[in-house]
């Protein structure tokens, strides 16, 4: 059997993500360098293969990466949830509600990995302050279909393609009733959300491809909520995450980020966690080419994990929230043309 190590590849990350800020008290350990094997889980997985590597994260954990679910989808696929670490500090990732926009499973599976396998002290400082849940691939039945929506042919009015299926991530709205909510994978997240009250939220997507304002190719766009129903606190709350991510992602992952032009509806995950009270975030990779998916599912395994740990040690909560307004505006997409060719 091939060493473990050997599969363990290039997603280390540069050991000042995890130095301990200027002025804290409780100093954490030596931060540990944080990788995962790249090869845990293919970039488009299966609802099978996702259950498949879980249980090997759960196993090589020693059960410090559990496995639950948070309810069915429609067509009865388990909606699996995986949790790591036991702090008071909880926080709730999840990832392809749209099911043809699948990197942030691969890259949550990857992060689980990294945070519950390894058993440094610095591994079990992190896990003592804080709980994640990742609801990992939201939408199993989109997904075994390459589609947006989930998998429902009685779906009609808004936010649904008649026939096909909803558009869960338009279907978190705070003010209907779960029991009138019509979307399985939407009740289970908005169920999972009351029994926990997650701290932050965290909602995986993908983007086409779009310019920069300077010119570059957008590696990725990220957006906190806008809805007017969110206090400010929440949406303060909201841009010191995006700008913890943002300040990772450019610099740790060398992702090009800007703001997502998103919608102030509330039925959006980013905006109905926002309203709930929790420091609420979307991130969008950019669709790029195949020679830059590793680059992509590396650039969401940079933000969870910065997330996480900026949790842990409390200093997301002193970042200045106005930096976010300094992300610059999403520009125009990329011509046809040149996306071909790129
Ligand atoms: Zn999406």
């Amino acid at each position: 059997m091939r060493s473990r190590l050997a599969n363990v590849a290039a997603t280390a990350l540069a050991a000042v993500l995890l130095a301990p800020p200027a002025g804290a008290t409780a100093a954490p350990p030596t931060p540990a360098p944080v990788s995962a094997p790249e090869r845990l889980i293919s970039a488009h997985p299966s609802p099978e293969e996702v259950g498949r590597a879980l249980a090997r994260v759960a196993r090589e954990s020693d059960g410090r990466v559990r496995l639950g679910v948070a309810g069915r989808s429609n067509e009865g696929r388990p909606l699996r949830v995986a949790t790591v670490g036991h702090g008071p500090t909880r926080l709730l990732f999840v990832t392809q509600q749209h099911g043809d926009e699948p990197l942030g499973t691969p890259a949550a599976v990857r992060a689980l990995w990294a945070l519950g396998v390894p058993n440094s002290a610095w591994h079990r400082w992190l896990r003592g302050r804080v709980t994640l849940d990742v609801v990992v691939q939201a939408n199993p039945d989109g997904a075994v279909r390459d589609q947006r929506y989930n998998h429902d042919p009685s779906a009609s009015g808004d936010w649904t393609e008649p026939g096909v299926g909803y558009d869960i991530n338009r279907f978190h709205n705070p003010l209907t009733p779960i029991a009138d909510n019509p979307v399985p994978e939407s009740r289970a997240i908005l169920r999972w959300w009351h029994r926990h009250h997650p701290k932050i939220v965290v909602d995986y997507h993908m983007q086409g491809r779009y310019l920069q304002p300077d010119g570059r190719e957008t590696t990725a766009s990220m957006l906190w909520p806008t809805s007017p129903l969110a206090a400010p606190a929440a949406v303060d709350a909201g841009r010191r995450v995006a700008v913890r991510n943002y300040d990772a992602m450019t610099h740790l992952a060398r992702a090009n980020v800007s703001r997502y032009p998103g919608m102030s509806y509330e039925g959006i995950a980013r905006n109905a966690y926002g309203i709930l009270g929790s420091a609420s975030l979307l991130v969008e990779l950019s669709n790029l080419p195949a020679d830059q998916v590793e680059f992509q599912i590396r650039s969401a395994f940079v933000s969870m994990i910065a997330t996480v740990q900026g949790a842990a040690d409390g200093s997301l909560w002193r970042i200045d929230p106005e930096r976010a307004e300094s992300i610059p505006a999403r520009g125009p997409s990329l011509p046809d043309d040149q996306a071909e060719a790129a």
